[in-house]
This record gives C-alpha cells, structure tokens and sequence, in this order.
C-alpha cells in the first residue's frame, strides 16, 4: 500500500448501553510495532456485560476488542520476523519487561489493558479498521481461516490454559457445565485431548447445538445433572468438570458430580456478581480433590491455539453466531447480549 491511512476509526463504549464510533490519529510506529489492518473482532463477555453496565470497574471511555486478528501492513523500523501481508491474532499488550512479561504470561502484567495515552480504558483498539501493535504480541494465522473463527485464538488459549492445568487423559469424562461460546470451546479441547465429554446446559438453543456438535447432553432444567452424571459414569462421577458458567448452582452441581478420589475441578469463568464456591475443606483432603483456576493465556497457549484453528483441529465455525460491520456495532452489542454465540464485527464489506 502506498498511501498508509493516517487515522483509525473505533469503537468505544461511552456510558452503559451506548457505543460511539470515533476517529483518533494512527500512533507512530515504535520500532517493534506493527500497523494492522483489521479483519475481524469478536465482542467478548468483557466487552458486552460493560455494554450492560455489569462490569463498570472497567471504565469509561472503554475502547475494548481483544478477540481479533488483521493483516499486517506496516512495519515498525526493526521488525524482521513479521512481513507485510502477515495475518496475525492479537495476543496481550504487556511491557515486555517485567517478570510476568518474560515468563510468557503478559495478562497479568501490570501495564496489560491500561489506558491509552489519550484516556481510552482498556485501549486494545480491536474494534478498528486500523490498529497497532507490538510483535511481542501478535501470533501468525493460516492466511485461508475465515477471520471471524481466526478470531477464536484469543479465547481458545484461555480455554488451553486451563486444560493443561486439567492434565486430562485419554478416555476420562469431563463434564462441561454450560453450552455458550467458552463451555463448548472447552467441550472441543477436552474432545481433542480424547475425552468423554458431557456438556450440562438449561437453555434450548444452547442444548440444541451442543448436540449438533456431537457431545452427550444433559438438560439440566429437566433433570439433575449430577445424578444423571453417575448414571451415565456407572455410579462413578466425572473425573474432571469444567466450570464454564460463573454461576454457585453450576459450582456446587460440578463438584458434587466429581468422582470420589483425584476429582478435577476448573473453576474457568468470572462472574460478576461473583457466585460462591461451596466446597467442604475435608472433602478436598480426604477425596484428594483438585481445584484449579485460569485466567488468559500464556504465549504458549496461543502459539497451540493457532496450531489447533489454522490446521483445522478444532474447528469453530458453530460458535460464530452473526457478522456486523463495525458501523453497527450498536446493534451488534445488543444481538451480543441477546444471543448465545460470539457476534463477529468484520471489516471488509464496508
Ligand atoms: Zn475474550
Ligand atoms: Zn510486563
């Protein structure tokens, strides 16, 4: 491209219930940037319950966008191991410095999802035509991935992060407690590392492609899953359970469907406001229970991410629920809230 664009355009969430879309310069390229030209951004969980107003610590003007990918058409001074052309997911914006940056988890630096220098909170930017970024924090994608499922790298690292802590092995049963876009991104993975998976969800569309998707379903508005769990596990219980709704009924349920001895248990989602977790403290020491939590990914999740999606391993394209422009993107907040799936904000038909 010869003429490079000077200005972005964005979204931003200005007060609950209301986007706005803005212009803003193009930051100058630092010698390890990289100017992006976006291609698709989901509106995630953290996004949209801001939208709700459900997450207002996040702050206002909120210029999120964390679930995306782009071709790279720019590029800063000492950049060698990307080109132009490069499609590329956005990973964590750390510094790159500090000890959690340089063990691979940029999501719990402190600089990760600070404002921008001109006071946008949580300043990824993801919900723009054009956006910069450091290499440090960009994965390449297979070129030919439809970028709305590119755009699954993000979420599915935080869902690789979590099962390696499962250590799950071939033949187990994991039980994934709710069917929306995280519970079955979990649901695939623990398929893949060769589980059993039963996937435990109220609500009918949810159920409905859970289903689809080939896994053993339990309604739990119709019947108790913790029973149906030991039915379907001869009286055993699941060797691990995956907590994918931030929900004390879900919580409960999941450790009570635990087997007896070495049961797993992933505490996977945030909820705000926050459920409890019951769990009796002897029961941990005599069932010699496992209690993990997980948050993010670390670069090596993301780097298995984008092997899992660019050679078709785990294939997402059920989670994709509907494509807006980012023009509508007041409208796709609504359908984020409305829907079960991940709402995509594409950029090429404009
Ligand atoms: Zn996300
Ligand atoms: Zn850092």
């Amino acid at each position: 491209m010869d003429t490079l664009p000077k200005t972005m355009t964005f979204s931003c969430l200005v007060k609950k219930g209301q986007c706005e879309i803005r212009k803003r310069p193009i930051p100058v390229l630092k010698d390890y940037d990289v100017l992006i030209k976006m291609k698709a951004c989901n509106i995630c969980t953290v996004d949209y319950q801001q939208f709700m107003g459900l997450r207002e610590h996040q702050g206002y003007p909120m210029a999120g966008g964390h679930e995306g990918c782009g071709e790279i058409i720019a590029l800063g001074d000492k950049v060698k191991d990307f080109k132009i052309g490069d499609m590329v997911a956005l990973g964590y914006q750390g510094c790159g410095h500090c000890p959690a940056c340089r063990s691979g988890h940029p999501s719990s630096c402190e600089t990760f999802r600070s404002e921008s220098e001109d006071g946008y909170k949580f300043g990824e930017f993801g919900f723009a035509d054009y956006t910069v970024k450091s290499i440090d924090s960009l994965f390449k994608l297979n070129p030919n991935l439809d970028p709305s499922e590119a755009a699954f790298t993000e979420p599915l690292s935080t869902v690789l992060n979590g099962m390696k802590k499962l250590h799950v092995k071939p033949f187990e049963t994991v039980v994934v407690i709710g069917a929306g876009p995280m519970g079955l991104l979990n649901a695939l993975v623990a398929r893949a590392y060769g589980a059993r998976v039963i996937v435990s969800e109220l609500l009918d569309p949810k159920l409905e492609t859970a289903r689809k998707m080939g896994f053993i379903v339990i309604d739990s508005k119709a019947e108790d899953p913790v029973k149906r769990v030991k039915e379907i596990t001869d009286g055993e219980g699941a060797d691990a359970v995956i907590g994918a709704v931030a929900n004390t009924k879900a919580y409960d349920q999941g450790v009570q469907m635990l087997k007896d001895r070495y049961g797993r248990f992933l505490v996977f989602a945030a909820g705000y406001p926050e459920p409890e977790l019951n769990i009796s403290a002897n029961d941990i020491h005599y069932k010699e229970m496992e209690i993990y939590g997980t948050y993010g990914g670390t670069n090596d999740d993301f780097e298995d991410a984008v092997k899992a999606l660019s050679t078709g391993m785990i294939n997402v394209s059920a989670l994709v629920e509907a494509k807006y422009p980012l023009k509508d993107m007041q409208k796709a907040y609504q359908a984020a809230v409305d829907g079960n799936y991940r709402i995509s904000i594409v950029f090429d038909e404009k």
